[in-house]
């Protein structure tokens, strides 16, 4: 019997092999997901470079033919490879299996609408309840799936995924270019799609290795030594660092510094507003430089909770142009639902052709005092604390311009600083992110809004912590 232990996280499913991610829960996983599809159907999967792939992929496909379900399979590829297959044969949902920018011995399950677009939790709720059931469509013998191979679309992606940026442009600026894949699910292909752009590329990190060898998959400051030394080196124009699955950028400009995440957002968002759709999708957590920069070109802004599906969600309903998380996990909505790190990185490749020099760029965004604290607490307090937070913030704050409560609380005060305090969904603490207008205003912000959530929790904070 599959354990009760939740199946979805925050990013699908995923975990340690052999201890929460075994061929036994793949298996299962596919039957309830025929089960949640009904037969027929068909269900488009791929994989990144992780060694337990194969298990988990022949387990999940067994699972899906005994179900009577058909299989196009796309073998290794970029997770947004799976969102734009899923769409494009109109497939019933995609499977992408990968651990993301988790180390080697992780891996997990996310699945893809028809659209392109991240399952949802309510979606993944009802996987679950299946799963845990253990109660699976059995259809007879003659009825079970096939298996069919989709490799050719590979060239559809790459084809049109061009055509999505001005590579005349991209051309014309003779762009020099470090793709660091991470040895992840982008090797081969991104930097197969720059050069194809009409970049000179420096590739990093691109054979294809699931212990990843060059460097750890997550792209941040601290795993992109190599890539700022190569950009720097080779007097690159431009640094693009992938994270295991290829659905997120982050870039390195030509000084060899690792862009910040709400800044590069910020300019991507003021490239995509256009005449005809003003309206950009970020999460609650994102920064101020992103107010100025879409309000710079007339456009609005809408903040959703945390989380590239929501983000997702948040276009289609307010039929956005482009969303994004600082994160660096990116929706082009003109291509596809799914995040998309090689078409994110393209964009930016092609903004430097038209604009100049990406820490120029950088450079001509404001910075504003920035504070990020954690309050440890235990679960219980965590969640207490959070239930009576909208209130304590608005009678302990004078100037609030505006509320949000999607996503924990966020106030805005009428000279634009913010503050957000949100519990992890994870580990046991209460986060406070802000921004302040001055250092003096963020200061003050921060006191007062750690002063209020240490009052309200329990009365022993003090000894315990
Ligand atoms: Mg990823």
């Amino acid at each position: 019997m599959p354990s009760k232990k939740k199946l979805f996280g925050t990013s699908g499913i995923r975990g340690k092999i052999k201890e929460e991610v075994t061929s036994q829960l793949a298996l299962n996983v596919g039957k309830a997901l025929a089960t949640y599809l009904g037969s027929p159907a068909n269900v488009v999967i791929g994989y990144d470079t992780r060694t337990t792939n194969q298990m988990l992929e022949n387990a999940i496909i067994a699972g899906l033919l005994e179900s009577g379900i058909n299989v196009f399979k796309l073998g290794m590829v970029p997770t947004p490879l799976v969102g734009y297959a899923t769409n494009k044969l109109n497939a019933d949902a995609g499977i992408m299996i990968t651990a993301s920018h988790n180390p080697s011995e992780y891996n997990g399950i996310k699945l893809w609408n028809k659209n392109g677009m991240a399952y949802t939790p309510s979606q993944e709720e009802e996987i679950e309840k299946i799963y845990h059931s253990n109660k699976f469509i059995k259809p007879q013998w003659e009825n079970i799936g096939n298996i069919y191979h989709i490799e050719e679309l590979i060239d559809d992606y790459v084809e049109e995924i061009l055509n999505k940026v001005d590579t005349t442009a991209i051309k014309e600026a003779k762009l020099k270019v470090v793709v660091d894949s991470a040895s992840g699910a982008g090797s081969e292909l991104s930097p197969l799609i720059f050069r194809k752009a009409g970049c000179e590329v420096i590739s990093l990190n691109s054979q294809a290795d699931g212990f990843f060898p060059g460097r750890n998959p997550e792209p941040n400051n601290a795993n992109l030594k190599d890539l700022k030394k190569v950009v720097i080196a080779t007097k690159a124009d431009l640094g693009i660092a992938h994270d295991g699955d290829a659905d997120r950028m982050i870039s390195v400009d030509e000084k060899g510094r690792v862009s910040e995440f709400d800044k590069l957002l910020a300019i991507i968002s003021k490239n995509m507003v256009n005449e005809s759709n003003k309206k950009i999708i970020t999460t609650v957590d994102a920064g101020l430089c992103m107010d100025d920069s879409i309000a710079s070109v007339g456009g609005k802004i809408i903040r959703t909770k945390v989380g590239d599906v929501n983000v997702a969600e948040a276009i289609i309903d307010e039929k956005a142009v482009f969303g994004g998380e600082p994160s660096g996990t990116w929706i082009h909505p003109d291509f596809c639902m799914c995040p998309d790190g090689i078409l994110s990185g393209l964009r930016i490749a092609e903004i430097v052709a038209k604009n100049g020099s990406l820490s120029q760029l950088l450079d001509n965004i404001k910075d504003y005092p920035n504070i990020r604290e954690k309050i440890i607490c235990s679960k219980e307090e965590k969640y207490k604390v959070m239930k009576n937070m909208e209130n304590l913030l608005t009678d302990a704050f004078d100037n609030i311009d505006n509320i949000n409560s999607i996503d924990g609380v966020r106030l805005t005060f009428t000279d634009g600083s913010w503050v957000l305090v949100r519990p992890s969904g994870t580990e046991d603490y209460v986060r406070i992110t802000l921004e302040g207008k001055t250092q003096e205003i963020a200061e003050y912000i921060k006191n007062k809004t750690s002063a209020i959530i240490k009052r309200n929790l329990n009365n022993n904070y003090n000894n315990n912590y």
